[in-house]
């Protein structure tokens, strides 16, 4: 099924979460060994383990999609990022920064059995000074006897400490009801003002250009308001005019504040990764192309497939591209990124500045396929079309049907399929390349979604 730019059907083929970041986002942040994946296992209603939290061990996966008592939301694991005993204070405090940035509510665990650290404290110091919802959560009280060491955590000042066994479940649901109870139902990070500067992410692994990009661009071009500093909404953003228009460059500081860890570097990219977009209606992902493509850019551009943006590819360092490098390079193109071949490509040079000037075309038909409409006539008249061309085949002596369509919402664009059966994966891509061959969509993953019909 990996053909499908995003599809996602539970099994009785019911309408499917439309794309990640809509959903209300819940945070989990605290030292390393305090019991983040137990909580997180435990929240999402898991027996086993995502990974043992023990120190020193990373891993890339960030966000977790959650659904408890009918509520969805995506929960967020700071916890795959454990930084060495050396940097911890600096290295939890940034993990705690940047998830506060992208999350609705923040739960910060703190081992009960142990009492408040330094490093807590330094977390703590942070929190106080966020508007959104903390959770101070005592983990390891595993019985009615640990709660006074609970209770001792009122001094940190976050409010009524929860004592909850997150290996037990104790004390768990009581605390998530209260979550749910300041949690948004639509996220508030992704809910954007419509009609401003279009919000552009800037992303790709380390040392593929990204602040050289912005330098360039920032350099050459008017900044309009450097560093959208203080007291509003995004310390973090830059606005750039370029091709006679301000964009808003999401999460400039975090590509230009360098961070220097010998430990979970990936995972902090990741993190960053999905802050960025979180707030971005459209990620150019950057590509060395004097290096093989590797797996971390994939996974970035699989990232950006999950949060439902627009896409545009920037293949950088051109300058350095020789004939037999270009010849690796379109075949390594072919075969790892066929799936988002629907992605305007430009090959820029954030050295010299080659072709700089396309990012801006690129940019725009992107976000116009990611903001397009079709009417219910129109899609209906295409399915219909399509259809009698193109029968689904028969299944044992059935033939699943599809009644109706509608394109239920834009941005990206995600259309309902109404049947009397279940499609098949190969048809229901053949439905979808042939939208794009019609419609275009060039820069936008498209999303359908079934309802069966019995
Ligand atoms: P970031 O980590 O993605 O922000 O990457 P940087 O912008 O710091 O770039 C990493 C290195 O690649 C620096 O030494 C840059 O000078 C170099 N670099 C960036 N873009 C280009 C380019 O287009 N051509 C060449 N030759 N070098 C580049």
């Amino acid at each position: 099924d990996d053909d499908l730019d995003v599809l996602e059907l539970s099994e009785e083929g019911e309408e499917a979460i439309r794309y990640l970041p809509a959903l209300p986002v819940i945070a989990i942040v605290g030292r390393p060994n305090v019991g983040k994946s137990a909580l997180v296992n435990r929240i999402l209603g898991r027996r086993e383990a995502v990974v043992e939290d023990t120190p020193g061990v990373t891993r890339d996966r960030v966000s977790y999609k959650g659904e408890y008592l009918d509520r969805r939301f995506t929960l967020v694991d700071t916890g795959g990022w454990e930084p060495d005993a050396k940097g911890i204070d600096a290295s939890v405090a940034l993990q705690a920064e940047v998830a506060i940035e992208l999350c609705d509510v923040v739960l910060f665990v703190v081992d009960a059995t142990v009492g408040a650290t330094s490093t807590d404290e330094h977390v703590v110091r942070l929190l106080r000074k966020t508007k959104k919802p903390v959770f101070l959560l005592a983990n390891k009280v595993d019985d009615a006897r640990q709660e006074s060491e609970a209770a001792a955590l009122w001094n940190l000042g976050l409010g009524e400490p929860h004592p909850v066994s997150a290996l037990h479940g104790r004390g768990v649901a009581d605390m998530l009801e209260q979550v749910f109870k300041v949690l948004p139902q639509v996220s508030a990070v992704a809910k954007d003002e419509f009609g401003g500067p279009r919000r552009v992410a800037i992303l790709g692994r380390p040392n593929v250009g990204k602040s050289s990009l912005l330098n360039k661009t920032a350099g050459e071009e008017r900044v309009v308001v450097n560093e959208l500093a203080g007291t509003t909404r995004d310390p973090v953003d830059e606005q750039i005019e370029l091709g006679g228009k301000i964009w808003r460059f999401v999460d400039t500081a975090g590509i230009r504040r360098r961070v220097h860890l010998q430990q979970g570097a990936d995972f902090y990219a990741s993190l960053r990764t999905q802050a960025a977009l979180e707030k971005a209606e459209v990620a150019v992902v950057l590509l060395d192309v004097s290096q093989p493509l590797s797996e971390q850019d994939v996974r970035i551009i699989d990232l950006v497939l999950e949060s439902g943006r627009a896409l545009v590819l920037a293949f950088n360092k051109w300058d350095l591209l020789d004939d037999e490098r270009r010849r690796y390079l379109e075949r390594e193109i072919e075969q790892d990124l066929h799936h988002v071949a629907w992605a305007p490509r430009v090959n820029i040079s954030a050295k010299t500045g080659r072709h700089l000037e396309k990012l801006v075309p690129a940019l725009e038909t992107a976000l116009e396929s990611w903001d397009t409409r079709i009417p219910t006539g129109k899609f209906n008249a295409f399915l219909t079309e399509l259809t009698q061309e193109h029968p689904h085949p028969v299944r044992g002596g059935k033939q699943p049907r599809v009644l109706f369509g509608t394109q239920a919402a834009s941005r990206p664009p995600t259309f309902v399929l109404f049947t009397t059966g279940f499609l098949d994966p190969g048809y229901r891509r053949f439905i979808q390349r042939r939208l794009r061959e019609i419609y275009g969509f060039e820069g936008s993953p498209i999303v359908i979604n079934m309802r069966v019909r019995e």
